[in-house]
């Protein structure tokens, strides 16, 4: 299939019209978007990225008054996240619409839904006039894409259209939080952290205690083919031949690193850290060393990732 590139939110929303797949930036990290009410565009996401049937994906919103659209019921908990962080980085699990197809939810009786804060994320929903099912644009296993290239290296030819934007600016992938139970319940840290959930609801669980609830944490994720070496004492680190450093902290010999990144904030740490994982990939680096940070604010979302990331590269 030939990819089509374009940076018109209109052309793009013309193909996800056609029952097509559109690639989206999204401030989090860019989207790999199906229209949610078409079941056999949805399926082509998952055989595009080859993502296993049963892990759900997220419905991106333009609007608030679509969710009624895709999810049957919004808890008051729901309503007060939607009414605090709607548009933004956070995604909100609710009991599912009959209308919505199957597979939007990897048969799971739930739905995901987010309304992202991005500009042209926004004018290309509006565009497309019906909810957008979209996981993260890469394949399988790899790191999320945070750039239209890194969208394009993993799946050029596996989609209709790409519409190209700005890198995403926070660079991990949105909070996820179950309103269908009480507490609700923290499936995955985002930007939207812990402690400004809290705020809003009162109590946040982090006990996933049925772990059907979450299918998306069962996955190997965030992977680089290099090995991930998590670190807390910078100073004194063996710099091996083909070793990668990425952290806030300048480690010892840090000329002597293949590539060195030190970040001047922990939210440049996070939106560096998926690119930062591919450009190592494309330069053959075998050993990627990564500061560990203290795990609050979108620290815990970093961690996160870095322990996935470490875990699957083993
Ligand atoms: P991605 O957009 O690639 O980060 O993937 C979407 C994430 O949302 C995955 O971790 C999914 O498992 C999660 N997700 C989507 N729908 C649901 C749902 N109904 N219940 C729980 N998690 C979900
Ligand atoms: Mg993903």
């Amino acid at each position: 299939m030939k990819t089509v590139y374009t940076h018109d939110p209109h052309q793009a929303g013309d193909y996800i019209s056609e029952g097509k797949l559109v690639v989206f930036p999204t401030e989090t990290v860019y989207g790999l978007g199906a229209n949610a009410l078409n079941s056999q565009a949805v399926e082509q996401v998952y055989h595009a990225k080859n993502r296993p049937p049963s892990n759900p994906l997220i419905v991106h919103l333009r609007e608030l008054a679509d969710a009624s659209r895709v999810a049957s019921e919004i808890s008051p908990h729901a309503h007060l996240l939607m009414d605090a962080f709607f548009p933004g980085p956070l995604t909100i699990i609710l009991p599912r619409h009959r209308s919505l197809p199957d597979i939007v939810s990897g048969g799971l009786d739930t739905v995901a839904i987010r309304m992202p804060a991005s500009s042209i994320a926004i004018e290309f929903l509006w565009a497309a006039k019906f909810p957008v099912a979209a996981p993260s644009a890469n394949l399988s296993g790899r790191p999320s894409a945070t750039s239209w290239q890194s969208a394009a290296e993993d799946l050029n030819q596996r989609v209709h259209c790409i519409l190209y934007g700005p890198a995403a600016t926070i660079g991990l992938e949105s909070t996820v939080v179950d309103c269908t139970e009480n507490p609700p319940v923290l499936l995955r840290p985002g930007a939207i952290s812990l402690e400004s959930l809290a705020c809003v609801v009162g109590t946040i669980s982090t006990n996933v205690l049925n772990k059907n609830r979450s299918p998306g944490m069962r996955y190997h994720h965030y992977a680089p083919h290099a090995k991930i070496v998590l670190v807390s004492d910078t100073s004194n680190l063996d710099v091996l031949p083909r070793s990668a450093y990425i952290g806030i902290s300048t480690p010892n010999h840090a000329s002597k690193w293949m590539k060195c990144f030190v970040a001047t904030s922990i939210e440049e740490y996070c939106h560096h850290l998926f690119e930062f994982f591919r450009e190592c990939d494309r330069s053959k680096i075998s050993q990627i060393h990564c500061e560990e940070i203290e795990p609050v604010g979108i620290g815990h979302a970093l961690m996160d990732r870095l322990k996935r990331a470490a875990k699957s590269s083993k």
